[in-house]
């Protein structure tokens, strides 16, 4: 499974609309500073609701809508991801399947919704059907910056322990080990 396309609108620097494509394997973005390559990554967090706003260098969620001092804030950002599903790492019997969120700014507030194929969907279905693929939000499939000094250099043997189970999939059959012995 991987990231075949990304579309924003109006998302952090993406005024308008801005279609991103991607291939199997290795990809590189480069670009100068402030060109926007870390606010694709912010876009993957946001979308597949992996962390909150201060992770994706945001004060708060509505900081995500396009701005510019020229014109007036667009009332919604949305994010797009699509992904290649033709190994069948996702439990969806397509050889694509789309996932995506948005978030709107009212008066009274912002509200956030997350679509799966274009159908409304919640933060717990997105992370059960990505959790299937192995993406989930205590994982490391994105690996932020300053994340692996803090691995190598800040962490005891034991918190760095808790982090390689984690990734070999062990700490799931961990805690349900604590909660049946609980019971
Ligand atoms: P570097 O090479 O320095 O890491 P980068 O390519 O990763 O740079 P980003 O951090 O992705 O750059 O982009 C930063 C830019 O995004 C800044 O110019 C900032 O003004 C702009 N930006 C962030 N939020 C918004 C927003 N809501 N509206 C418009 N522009 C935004
Ligand atoms: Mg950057």
């Amino acid at each position: 499974m991987f990231i075949k396309e990304m579309e924003f609108v109006n998302f952090k620097s993406f005024g308008k609309r801005v279609k991103i494509p991607f291939y199997e394997g290795f990809t590189a973005i480069s670009g100068p500073n402030g060109s926007g390559k870390s606010n694709i990554i912010d876009g993957i967090l946001f979308t597949l609701g992996l962390s909150g706003s201060k992770t994706m260098r945001a004060e708060k969620l509505t900081d995500l809508i396009f701005n510019d001092a020229k014109s007036k804030q667009p009332e919604f950002a949305q994010v797009t991801i699509t992904f290649d599903n033709t190994d069948r790492k996702a439990p969806v019997e397509a050889d694509e399947f789309e996932i995506s969120r948005k978030i709107k700014q009212t008066k009274s507030g912002y509200y956030s919704y997350y679509y799966f194929n274009g159908k409304a969907a919640s933060l717990t279905e997105v992370h059960e059907l990505l959790s299937k693929a192995g993406i989930t939000p205590e994982g490391y499939n994105v690996v932020m910056q300053g994340d692996i000094s803090q691995i190598t250099a800040k962490m005891s043997p034991t918190e760095r322990r808790k982090i390689i189970d984690e990734i070999a999939g062990v700490s799931e059959f961990d805690e349900k080990k604590q909660k049946s012995l609980a019971e």
